[in-house]
């Protein structure tokens, strides 16, 4: 059977190399006799396996020296309490800005440990925009400022950091991470979870700069200790061994491919850009993002007529493109284009929308 296009926003599409790495290497992985998913963490070829990654993460995102790399489970949804549990630990005050559900969750979760607080909210237009913030926004006294930089469900991305000073800033990544550069320096904590860009479910990885660790309240359950995580360098207990093994062979990928993350976000620019110019000139379809926030991996659009939205989705995967309907709370379609996303897939989608377009105008 042909592969279809997967316009999923997580699980993902991953790269068709990667997938036949894996396949070849699965029943004898580099002459070990087993698959990885079978070997002990602690073998020879496992070390190998995480301290690549690492390796290779950290060259990708030129990570500073007093950075950890973490290699977490539990979803980035852990990491909604791991945060506060963790960082939460001078004022007890954090600010969070609202930009989606993601993001909601994460700060209702914060609000069972401490003084939280919503400094910006884009809910009044359905999370379609970034809400602007300035310096006084933020109080002076939080322990930290919590964003999520790139929203999966609405398609909107900051592309300025908000003005948080020398406030040590936390963002979740996980729909964008390794999408293009990221300079780590300005943040305290980057987490991502990995089934959007990076490998399989199962795996969360979290920078986190080291003067940040170990102040983690007394509550904390160890599982989420990013302190006692980093002392065992991702091994106090079995990691999720398959997934990391995913997570290098990906970031190999992104190395030979294309060498570095700025030559990945321009791969990504021109990809989006065929969507986003189809939709500015369409007489059927619109997107549903402001255009200065439009995200590069997460595209909502609509036709504005739930019934023709419903129609579009059912010929769509007909034909190939799969997982193409939209959110619950936005509805229309969302084509997420994830750096293992072809260019191909995103000109044949074009294509049929506007076959669409014509039969349906
Ligand atoms: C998918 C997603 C999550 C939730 O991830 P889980 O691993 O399912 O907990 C959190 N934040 C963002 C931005 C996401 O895209």
């Amino acid at each position: 059977m042909a592969r279809v296009y997967n316009f999923s926003a997580g699980p993902s599409t991953l790269p068709e190399k990667v997938l036949q790495t894996a396949a070849a290497e699965m029943m004898d992985y580099h002459g070990s006799g087993q698959s990885v998913m079978e070997m002990s963490h602690r073998s020879k070829w496992f070390d190998d396996i995480i301290k690549e990654a690492e390796a290779l993460m950290r060259e990708l995102y030129q990570v500073p020296d007093n950075y950890k790399v973490l290699f977490l489970q539990g979803g980035a949804s852990a990491q909604f309490s791991a945060i506060p549990l963790n960082f939460m630990n001078g004022s007890g005050k954090a600010d969070y800005i609202i930009t989606g559900q993601w993001a909601k969750k994460a700060f209702q979760e914060a609000q069972k440990y401490g003084d939280v607080k919503a400094v910006a909210s884009s809910a009044d237009k359905t999370f379609s925009y970034i809400p602007k913030t300035k310096a006084e926004d933020f109080r002076d006294d939080v322990d930290y400022v919590y964003i999520c930089m790139n929203n999966t469900i609405y398609g909107t991305v900051y592309k300025e950091l908000p003005p948080v000073g020398d406030k040590v800033l936390i963002a979740d990544v996980s729909s964008c991470a390794l999408s293009e550069p990221l300079d780590i320096s300005k943040f305290g904590v980057v987490y991502f979870g990995a089934q959007k860009n990076v490998a399989p479910a199962g795996l969360v990885v979290a920078i986190i700069r080291e003067d940040l660790l170990g102040n983690a309240r007394d509550i904390t359950p160890v599982m989420m200790n990013y302190k006692v995580q980093a002392d065992a360098d991702s091994l106090y207990n079995t990691p999720p061994c398959w997934t990391i093994y995913i997570c290098k062979l990906v970031l190999d990928w992104i190395k030979e491919e294309f060498g570095s993350l700025e030559a990945m976000k321009a791969h990504n620019e021109k990809k989006a850009a065929v969507l986003y110019n189809f939709l500015d000139n369409s007489k059927l379809f619109k997107g549903t993002v402001v255009p200065e926030d439009r995200s590069l991996m997460n595209v909502p659009f609509v036709t504005g007529d739930e019934e023709l939205d419903a129609k579009f989705v059912k010929e769509a995967t007909a034909a190939g493109f799969v997982n193409i309907k939209g959110h619950r709370t936005v509805g229309g379609m969302r084509a997420s284009i994830y750096n293992a996303m072809p260019i191909e897939g995103v000109e044949k989608l074009v294509e049929f929308m506007a076959k669409f377009e014509a039969e349906n105008a």
